[in-house]
Protein backbone atom coordinates (compact mmCIF):
# COMPACT_ATOMS: atom_id res chain seq x y z
CA UNK A 1 0.00 0.00 0.00
CA UNK A 2 1.37 3.27 -0.68
CA UNK A 3 1.41 6.01 1.94
CA UNK A 4 -1.12 8.09 -0.15
CA UNK A 5 -3.38 4.84 -0.20
CA UNK A 6 -2.95 4.41 3.68
CA UNK A 7 -4.10 8.00 4.27
CA UNK A 8 -0.93 9.36 5.17
CA UNK A 9 0.51 12.47 3.09
CA UNK A 10 4.43 12.13 3.20
CA UNK A 11 5.08 15.52 2.02
CA UNK A 12 8.93 15.88 2.92
CA UNK A 13 10.57 18.42 0.94
CA UNK A 14 13.12 16.45 -1.50
CA UNK A 15 16.56 16.93 -0.73
CA UNK A 16 18.52 18.96 -3.89
CA UNK A 17 21.15 17.48 -5.35
CA UNK A 18 24.90 18.62 -5.44
CA UNK A 19 24.51 19.74 -8.85
CA UNK A 20 21.38 21.97 -8.29
CA UNK A 21 24.06 24.24 -6.60
CA UNK A 22 25.82 26.62 -9.07
CA UNK A 23 28.62 27.51 -6.67
CA UNK A 24 28.06 31.03 -7.22
CA UNK A 25 27.01 31.53 -3.87
CA UNK A 26 23.36 32.80 -4.61
CA UNK A 27 21.03 34.18 -2.06
CA UNK A 28 18.98 32.33 -0.98
CA UNK A 29 20.93 29.01 -1.79
CA UNK A 30 18.31 26.00 -3.15
CA UNK A 31 20.35 23.81 -0.10
CA UNK A 32 19.45 27.46 2.48
CA UNK A 33 15.90 27.11 0.72
CA UNK A 34 15.72 23.18 1.25
CA UNK A 35 17.04 23.61 4.89
CA UNK A 36 14.49 25.78 6.53
CA UNK A 37 11.34 23.25 4.38
CA UNK A 38 12.67 20.85 6.66
CA UNK A 39 12.59 22.52 9.65
CA UNK A 40 8.79 23.72 8.69
CA UNK A 41 8.17 20.13 7.86
CA UNK A 42 9.97 18.88 11.06
CA UNK A 43 8.05 21.17 12.76
CA UNK A 44 4.70 20.68 11.51
CA UNK A 45 5.37 16.84 11.90
CA UNK A 46 6.60 16.83 15.78
CA UNK A 47 3.25 19.31 16.34
CA UNK A 48 0.97 16.57 14.94
CA UNK A 49 2.83 13.82 17.14
CA UNK A 50 2.70 16.21 20.45
CA UNK A 51 -1.20 15.74 19.74
CA UNK A 52 -1.19 12.36 19.38
CA UNK A 53 1.29 11.89 22.43
CA UNK A 54 -0.54 14.14 24.61
CA UNK A 55 -3.68 12.15 24.77
CA UNK A 56 -2.01 8.84 25.50
CA UNK A 57 0.28 10.60 27.88
CA UNK A 58 0.48 7.99 30.98
CA UNK A 59 1.59 11.34 32.94
CA UNK A 60 -1.44 13.40 33.68
CA UNK A 61 -1.73 17.10 34.88
CA UNK A 62 -4.67 16.32 36.73
CA UNK A 63 -4.18 12.93 38.41
CA UNK A 64 -1.14 11.00 40.30
CA UNK A 65 -0.11 8.44 38.22
CA UNK A 66 2.31 5.34 39.69
CA UNK A 67 5.64 5.00 39.04
CA UNK A 68 8.13 2.04 40.71
CA UNK A 69 12.15 2.96 41.56
CA UNK A 70 13.97 0.95 39.64
CA UNK A 71 17.49 2.65 40.72
CA UNK A 72 18.90 4.78 42.97
CA UNK A 73 22.64 6.23 42.77
CA UNK A 74 24.76 8.70 44.24
CA UNK A 75 24.96 11.92 41.73
CA UNK A 76 27.56 13.82 43.88
CA UNK A 77 28.03 14.78 47.45
CA UNK A 78 24.18 15.67 47.86
CA UNK A 79 22.58 14.39 45.10
CA UNK A 80 21.14 11.00 44.34
CA UNK A 81 19.87 10.06 40.76
CA UNK A 82 16.22 8.43 40.95
CA UNK A 83 15.27 6.05 38.04
CA UNK A 84 11.47 5.67 37.93
CA UNK A 85 9.24 3.04 35.97
CA UNK A 86 5.67 3.54 34.88
CA UNK A 87 4.18 0.56 37.31
CA UNK A 88 1.59 0.14 34.25
CA UNK A 89 2.54 -2.60 31.93
CA UNK A 90 0.36 -1.00 29.09
CA UNK A 91 1.81 -0.85 25.76
CA UNK A 92 0.10 1.72 25.12
CA UNK A 93 1.04 4.40 28.06
CA UNK A 94 3.87 6.06 27.30
CA UNK A 95 5.63 9.04 29.05
CA UNK A 96 5.38 12.66 27.09
CA UNK A 97 7.26 15.24 28.43
CA UNK A 98 9.27 18.54 26.83
CA UNK A 99 12.82 18.94 27.88
CA UNK A 100 12.96 21.44 31.05
CA UNK A 101 9.03 20.77 32.28
CA UNK A 102 8.50 19.52 35.68
CA UNK A 103 6.72 17.06 37.80
CA UNK A 104 4.78 17.17 40.90
CA UNK A 105 5.64 14.23 43.59
CA UNK A 106 4.29 13.23 46.52
CA UNK A 107 6.61 12.37 49.14
CA UNK A 108 4.88 11.36 52.19
CA UNK A 109 3.02 14.87 53.09
CA UNK A 110 4.51 17.43 51.08
CA UNK A 111 4.21 17.22 47.21
CA UNK A 112 7.28 18.75 45.49
CA UNK A 113 8.35 19.84 41.75
CA UNK A 114 11.34 18.08 40.33
CA UNK A 115 12.60 18.16 36.54
CA UNK A 116 12.95 14.94 35.05
CA UNK A 117 16.97 15.13 33.49
CA UNK A 118 15.98 12.42 31.09
CA UNK A 119 13.15 10.07 30.05
CA UNK A 120 12.12 6.93 27.67
CA UNK A 121 8.64 5.82 26.57
CA UNK A 122 7.98 4.18 30.10
CA UNK A 123 10.70 5.79 32.68
CA UNK A 124 11.98 8.95 33.94
CA UNK A 125 15.39 9.79 35.53
CA UNK A 126 15.47 12.45 38.38
CA UNK A 127 18.45 14.94 39.78
CA UNK A 128 17.10 15.12 43.49
CA UNK A 129 19.26 17.44 45.81
CA UNK A 130 19.15 16.09 49.64
CA UNK A 131 18.91 19.02 51.92
CA UNK A 132 19.58 17.99 55.73
CA UNK A 133 16.51 19.05 57.27
CA UNK A 134 14.40 19.35 53.86
CA UNK A 135 10.49 17.54 54.17
CA UNK A 136 10.75 15.94 51.00
CA UNK A 137 14.75 15.47 51.34
CA UNK A 138 14.13 12.96 54.40
CA UNK A 139 11.65 10.88 52.84
CA UNK A 140 13.66 10.68 49.58
CA UNK A 141 16.61 9.70 51.93
CA UNK A 142 14.44 6.27 53.01
CA UNK A 143 13.18 5.36 49.69
CA UNK A 144 14.07 2.35 48.29
CA UNK A 145 14.31 0.25 44.81
CA UNK A 146 10.95 -1.31 44.39
CA UNK A 147 8.87 1.68 46.48
CA UNK A 148 5.73 3.20 44.67
CA UNK A 149 5.61 7.33 44.07
CA UNK A 150 2.37 9.33 42.79
CA UNK A 151 3.59 11.78 40.38
CA UNK A 152 1.62 14.02 38.17
CA UNK A 153 2.29 16.67 35.26
CA UNK A 154 3.82 17.88 33.40
CA UNK A 155 4.06 21.52 33.89
CA UNK A 156 5.94 24.42 33.08
CA UNK A 157 5.11 26.91 30.23
CA UNK A 158 8.52 27.13 28.81
CA UNK A 159 8.55 26.00 25.41
CA UNK A 160 11.48 26.44 22.98
CA UNK A 161 11.18 26.40 19.30
CA UNK A 162 14.73 24.78 16.78
CA UNK A 163 16.85 27.93 16.17
CA UNK A 164 14.64 30.84 17.68
CA UNK A 165 18.24 32.41 19.12
CA UNK A 166 21.57 32.81 18.09
CA UNK A 167 22.70 31.80 21.80
CA UNK A 168 21.18 30.31 24.57
CA UNK A 169 22.83 31.35 28.07
CA UNK A 170 21.93 28.66 30.77
CA UNK A 171 22.67 30.89 34.64
CA UNK A 172 22.13 28.48 37.33
CA UNK A 173 23.45 27.16 40.29
CA UNK A 174 23.64 23.59 41.98
CA UNK A 175 20.23 21.46 41.91
CA UNK A 176 18.93 24.05 39.23
CA UNK A 177 20.87 22.47 36.48
CA UNK A 178 18.32 19.58 36.07
CA UNK A 179 16.47 22.40 34.36
CA UNK A 180 19.05 23.38 31.79
CA UNK A 181 20.39 19.73 31.49
CA UNK A 182 17.59 18.63 29.37
CA UNK A 183 17.11 20.96 26.93
CA UNK A 184 20.76 21.75 26.42
CA UNK A 185 21.02 17.90 25.64
CA UNK A 186 18.04 18.07 23.27
CA UNK A 187 19.64 20.96 21.24
CA UNK A 188 22.85 19.15 20.51
CA UNK A 189 21.68 16.32 19.16
CA UNK A 190 19.16 17.74 16.86
CA UNK A 191 21.38 18.01 13.63
CA UNK A 192 19.02 20.72 12.27
CA UNK A 193 20.23 22.94 15.48
CA UNK A 194 22.21 26.17 14.55
CA UNK A 195 21.85 27.75 18.27
CA UNK A 196 25.44 27.70 20.39
CA UNK A 197 24.82 26.82 24.36
CA UNK A 198 27.13 28.61 26.92
CA UNK A 199 26.06 26.70 30.23
CA UNK A 200 27.12 28.36 33.18
CA UNK A 201 26.76 26.71 36.52
CA UNK A 202 28.18 27.57 39.95
CA UNK A 203 28.28 25.10 42.61
CA UNK A 204 30.32 24.73 46.21
CA UNK A 205 32.88 22.66 45.19
CA UNK A 206 33.69 19.92 42.64
CA UNK A 207 32.48 17.21 44.73
CA UNK A 208 28.88 18.75 44.54
CA UNK A 209 28.72 18.88 40.70
CA UNK A 210 26.18 16.45 39.23
CA UNK A 211 26.17 15.14 35.81
CA UNK A 212 29.93 15.40 35.68
CA UNK A 213 29.82 11.99 32.03
CA UNK A 214 26.88 14.02 30.90
CA UNK A 215 28.62 17.19 31.01
CA UNK A 216 31.60 16.04 29.23
CA UNK A 217 29.75 14.38 26.50
CA UNK A 218 27.63 17.40 25.78
CA UNK A 219 31.12 19.38 25.35
CA UNK A 220 31.85 17.28 22.56
CA UNK A 221 28.98 18.95 20.42
CA UNK A 222 30.46 21.72 18.33
CA UNK A 223 26.96 24.02 20.11
CA UNK A 224 27.76 23.30 23.29
CA UNK A 225 29.95 25.32 26.03
CA UNK A 226 30.06 24.92 30.04
CA UNK A 227 32.32 26.47 32.32
CA UNK A 228 31.46 25.56 36.32
CA UNK A 229 31.55 28.18 38.72
CA UNK A 230 33.39 26.59 42.36
CA UNK A 231 32.97 29.10 45.24
CA UNK A 232 34.92 26.19 47.94
CA UNK A 233 37.76 24.81 45.38
CA UNK A 234 40.67 26.58 43.46
CA UNK A 235 42.25 22.92 41.99
CA UNK A 236 39.66 21.01 39.70
CA UNK A 237 39.96 19.60 36.04
CA UNK A 238 37.46 18.38 33.94
CA UNK A 239 38.19 17.38 30.17
CA UNK A 240 36.15 19.61 28.05
CA UNK A 241 34.70 21.99 30.81
CA UNK A 242 35.55 25.52 31.59
CA UNK A 243 36.51 25.53 35.51
CA UNK A 244 36.70 28.90 37.54
CA UNK A 245 37.22 29.00 40.97
CA UNK A 246 35.28 31.85 42.21
CA UNK A 247 31.63 32.36 43.43
CA UNK A 248 29.02 32.89 40.38
CA UNK A 249 27.86 37.23 41.64
CA UNK A 250 26.52 39.27 39.65
CA UNK A 251 29.77 41.27 38.56
CA UNK A 252 30.49 37.96 36.71
CA UNK A 253 27.37 37.66 35.06
CA UNK A 254 26.80 41.01 33.68
CA UNK A 255 30.56 40.56 32.27
CA UNK A 256 28.93 37.11 30.78
CA UNK A 257 26.08 39.43 29.27
CA UNK A 258 28.20 41.38 27.99
CA UNK A 259 29.52 39.16 24.96
CA UNK A 260 26.02 38.27 23.71
CA UNK A 261 23.64 40.37 22.36
CA UNK A 262 20.80 41.25 23.74
CA UNK A 263 18.17 40.47 20.77
CA UNK A 264 19.40 37.35 19.78
CA UNK A 265 20.38 35.86 22.91
CA UNK A 266 18.00 33.78 24.84
CA UNK A 267 18.46 33.93 28.72
CA UNK A 268 17.60 30.71 31.34
CA UNK A 269 17.95 31.17 35.04
CA UNK A 270 17.18 28.56 37.34
CA UNK A 271 18.76 28.42 41.17
CA UNK A 272 17.61 29.45 44.75
CA UNK A 273 14.92 32.57 44.97
CA UNK A 274 17.66 35.19 45.85
CA UNK A 275 19.97 33.85 42.80
CA UNK A 276 17.00 33.95 40.02
CA UNK A 277 16.00 37.41 41.80
CA UNK A 278 19.49 38.66 41.02
CA UNK A 279 20.11 37.35 37.72
CA UNK A 280 16.59 38.92 36.87
CA UNK A 281 17.34 42.51 37.97
CA UNK A 282 20.90 42.30 35.99
CA UNK A 283 18.96 40.64 32.80
CA UNK A 284 16.63 43.35 32.95
CA UNK A 285 18.72 46.19 33.60
CA UNK A 286 20.97 44.99 30.67
CA UNK A 287 17.36 45.30 28.24
CA UNK A 288 17.65 41.19 27.18
CA UNK A 289 14.59 40.94 25.46
CA UNK A 290 14.30 37.05 26.06
CA UNK A 291 14.44 35.19 28.96
CA UNK A 292 12.14 33.00 31.53
CA UNK A 293 13.38 31.85 35.04
CA UNK A 294 12.40 28.89 35.92
CA UNK A 295 10.75 29.06 39.36
C1 LIG B 1 9.87 24.06 39.03
C2 LIG B 1 10.83 23.45 40.04
C3 LIG B 1 11.62 22.37 39.64
C4 LIG B 1 12.48 21.78 40.57
N1 LIG B 1 13.28 20.75 40.17
C5 LIG B 1 14.15 20.20 41.04
C6 LIG B 1 15.02 19.12 40.65
O1 LIG B 1 14.97 18.63 39.51
N2 LIG B 1 15.87 18.63 41.58
C7 LIG B 1 15.94 19.13 42.86
O2 LIG B 1 16.73 18.63 43.66
N3 LIG B 1 15.13 20.12 43.26
C8 LIG B 1 14.24 20.66 42.40
N4 LIG B 1 13.41 21.66 42.83
C9 LIG B 1 13.38 21.99 44.27
C10 LIG B 1 12.57 20.93 45.02
O3 LIG B 1 11.22 20.96 44.58
C11 LIG B 1 12.54 21.11 46.53
O4 LIG B 1 12.05 22.38 46.82
C12 LIG B 1 13.86 20.96 47.19
O5 LIG B 1 14.37 19.69 46.88
C13 LIG B 1 13.79 21.09 48.71
O6 LIG B 1 12.73 20.33 49.20
P1 LIG B 1 12.75 19.80 50.70
O7 LIG B 1 11.31 19.51 51.09
O8 LIG B 1 13.74 18.69 50.84
O9 LIG B 1 13.26 21.02 51.55
P2 LIG B 1 12.36 22.10 52.36
O10 LIG B 1 11.69 21.43 53.53
O11 LIG B 1 11.49 22.83 51.38
O12 LIG B 1 13.45 23.08 52.86
C14 LIG B 1 14.33 22.74 53.92
C15 LIG B 1 15.56 23.64 53.93
O13 LIG B 1 16.37 23.28 52.78
C16 LIG B 1 16.94 24.42 52.23
N5 LIG B 1 16.47 24.62 50.85
C17 LIG B 1 15.35 24.11 50.29
N6 LIG B 1 15.26 24.46 49.01
C18 LIG B 1 16.32 25.22 48.75
C19 LIG B 1 16.81 25.87 47.60
N7 LIG B 1 16.18 25.80 46.42
N8 LIG B 1 17.97 26.56 47.72
C20 LIG B 1 18.64 26.62 48.88
N9 LIG B 1 18.25 26.02 49.99
C21 LIG B 1 17.12 25.33 49.94
C22 LIG B 1 16.58 25.57 53.08
O14 LIG B 1 17.58 25.75 54.06
C23 LIG B 1 15.29 25.13 53.74
O15 LIG B 1 15.08 25.80 54.92
C24 LIG B 1 12.56 22.28 41.91
C25 LIG B 1 11.76 23.36 42.29
C26 LIG B 1 10.93 23.95 41.36
C27 LIG B 1 10.09 25.11 41.80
Amino acid sequence: MTSVESGEIDNRPPTPVEEDCCGNGCNPCIFDIHKKLLEKWNKEKFDKLNDTLLDKNYLSPVKYSAFIIDKITKACEDCIFVCLNCKSKKEDDIIFLSPSQHVMIKLDTVTKPYTPISWSRKSIKLLIKLYSNGKASNYVKKLKVHDELSIRGPYGEFKYQRNSYKHILMLSIGSGIAAMYPLASSIVQDDLEDTKINMTVGFRSFSHVPLNDELRLLSDYWNFECTLYLSQESTANMTGINIVSNRLNGDIIRGILNSYSSESCLILICGTTEFNETVEKIVVEKEFSHYHVFR
